[in-house]
């Protein structure tokens, strides 16, 4: 989520920041923009969409200038367009801010600005912040660093700043606290940034700024203060990383490197929706229709692969929580039949890229019929977010892999907001359990973490298991899809053969493939199904199966049914797939590298399947 880059140097800044945002890139964004200053004063170019909009909206202009901040903007105030882009520029005219981050307090800031007679140009935090430190400087007759340190003592939230001013037309002054900063020392020039990724190709040499610290930058000064005015030595690291590693965050594939990013994924798509505290969701998609959602008289969930695993695991929570029919549909097969929609249905789209063909021209037949599209897709104004009436972004930034790992957890996670909130709207649920779920859903990045940090165990049972010829994965209920996807990853990424199954149904045919060599996952997490499940796990042990099982830390009897097991931190059985599904991410991963696969090309496979 959001860029920040800064120059100050000989160079020319503006291709520089150009450059060092696209490599930002994949940290997703909704605008961009520059500030640049040079001897005619200070000029600031911003659009909404992608870089390379701002790159077409800024042809034919003066972009001369030796020092210049940019921005790719991920709204978080203000809906994302040319007016609350970054950089934001002062009422003065003379200054110009690019931040990273939520300003919590910027509400009563902003009433005390106005009441002096401020007024704003964009919806955002930033501007008020912005305000505020000029509004300081003036007052005060003080530096723009001594303005910062001031309004900083006030501000609460999390923020990279970065601000030039006019009347000092070579530095840089920035500071941090909650989101990131990097300072490249050049010879006689620095360079800022949110990741090394722009700074690499330039110097190896960086400081990594530390929370509640101010840098004031010059081409041939870097200063470091804390928030109490005084010096910190600045501690210079040598990067050992080639630029093409970096993109990948210093991770050998996109894969584990968006695997590893799901806590934060997770944490931005429930950031500003999920409020633990107030014990409140907010969705404005589907506040603005709720007589629509909770009205339905069915929902009809539309999707495609991963994707259409995500769409399994909503069809039981929604029955459980709203108690409104739900069926799933694969989009391919959706298309061709003649499948009876009325008004009054809901439709919910789940996509990836947005573009998915199948499930675009889904969704067109099914609006001609009356239906209600409520899409939800990773990819910010993407076709299948247009076509829709409403909708909800998953916020997993893009996602670079073949297989899709953050998009299909940001899809559960949205999903179980969605149902949550439609629930609450329709008094199906009570207010207790509702608590309970909100909480429990806000507490899944700190578990996904904890998860990761045993991937090791994870590796060490694909190297048993990466010659096998066939594996079957075994849930019930709502890990039951969680199976589904388990298989479906390991086929894509290891090619090997794989079968996912409700653990019931087992018996009614693939039994007959259980020998000592056949790899059985099972995920026994403790919940409604876990005698039922442990039942399943004697069967194929009987039969000499090879067992690995994903259990919930504690459980005393799964670890002894099986040849090889993975805790996972207990959860409400609603919200465990999220969990349940990041061990098999990783089996899947381990055993395709293990092999040799370039599991983020997988032969034959494409990320956005925009053909049928
Ligand atoms: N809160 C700021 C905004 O909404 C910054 C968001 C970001 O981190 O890109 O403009």
């Amino acid at each position: 989520m959001c860029g920040i880059v800064g120059y100050t140097g000989p160079r020319q800044a503006y291709p520089l920041i150009i450059k060092g945002l696209k490599r930002l890139e994949y940290r997703g964004y909704d605008s961009s923009g520059v500030a640049l200053l040079n001897g005619t004063g200070l000029k600031v170019f911003k659009k909404k969409g992608r870089v390379t909009d701002l790159e077409e909206a800024v042809i034919g202009k003066n972009l001369e200038a030796n020092i210049g901040i940019g921005h790719t903007r991920w709204a978080t105030h203000g809906e994302p367009s040319d007016r609350n882009a970054h950089p934001h520029s002062s009422a003065s005219g003379k200054l110009a801010i690019i931040h990273n981050g939520i300003i919590e307090n910027y509400a009563q800031i902003k009433q005390e600005l106005v009441k002096k007679g401020y007024s704003f140009t964009s919806d955002t935090d930033t501007e008020v912040l912005l305000n505020f430190i000029e509004d300081i400087q003036k007052n005060n007759s003080c530096t723009l660093e001594e303005a910062l340190r001031i309004a900083l003592k006030r501000v609460s939230g999390a923020y990279c700043i970065l601000l030039i001013d006019q009347d000092d037309p070579t530095t840089i002054v920035a500071a941090r606290k909650g989101s990131p900063l990097v300072i490249g020392i050049g010879k006689g020039e620095h360079f800022l940034a949110s990741d090394a990724s722009p700074i690499i190709e330039y110097t190896k040499e960086v400081v990594y700024v530390n929370d509640y610290e101010l840098a004031i930058v010059k081409p041939d000064e870097l200063i470091l203060k804390n928030l109490g005015n005084e010096k910190v030595t600045p501690y210079i690291t040598k990067l050992d990383m080639e630029l093409a590693a970096i993109e990948k965050g210093g991770y050998d594939h996109f894969m584990i490197k968006e695997i590893f990013e799901q806590p934060s994924t997770i944490y931005d798509c429930l950031r500003g929706r999920l409020d633990a505290e107030a014990g409140a969701i907010r969705m404005s998609g589907i506040e603005k229709n709720i007589e629509q959602l909770k009205n339905a008289n069915r929902i009809m969930i539309i999707a495609c692969g991963t994707s259409w695993h995500a769409g399994l695991v909503a069809e039981y929570i929604i029955e459980e929580l709203c108690r409104i029919p739900v069926e799933v549909e694969y989009a391919s097969e959706f298309r061709y039949r003649n499948p009876i929609v009325n008004k009054g249905d809901v439709i919910i789209a789940i996509s990836q890229s947005g573009e998915t063909a199948d499930t675009l021209v889904a969704l067109e037949k099914a609006k001609e019929n009356g239906a209600f599209i409520f899409g939800i897709v990773n990819v910010v104004g993407s076709s299948i977010a247009r076509i829709s009436h409403a909708g909800a972004y998953t916020h997993a930034g893009p996602e670079i892999g073949v297989a899709s790992t953050k998009a299909f957890t940001g899809q559960l996670a949205v999903l179980f907001m969605v149902a949550l909130k439609i629930a609450q709207e329709k008094g199906t649920i009570s207010t207790e359990r509702f608590n309970n779920l909100v909480n429990e859903l806000s507490e899944i990045p700190e578990k996904v973490d904890a998860i990761l940090k045993n991937a090791e165990e994870v590796k060490k049972i694909a190297e048993v298991y990466k010659n096998a010829s066939d594996f079957l994965f075994l849930g019930r209920g709502y890990n039951f899809p969680v199976a589904l996807e388990g298989a479906l990853k390991l086929k894509e990424i290891s090619y090997i053969h794989a079968e996912g199954y409700p653990a019931a149904e087992m018996k009614h045919g693939p039994i007959a493939l259980v020998d000592d060599t056949l790899p059985v996952v099972f995920i026994a997490t403790k919940d409604t199904y876990h005698e039922k499940i442990v039942s399943n796990m004697q069967e194929i042990k009987a039969r000499r199966g090879k067992i690995i099982s994903i259990v919930t830390e504690g459980d005393e009897v799964s670890p002894g049914l099986s040849d090889h097991y993975f805790s996972i931190p207990p959860a409400d059985e609603l919200i465990a797939p999220i969990l349940t599904v990041i061990p098999l991410q990783l089996l899947s991963y381990y055993v395709g590298t293990a092999k040799g696969i370039d599991v983020d090309k997988p032969r034959n496979l494409a990320k956005s399947v925009t053909v049928e």
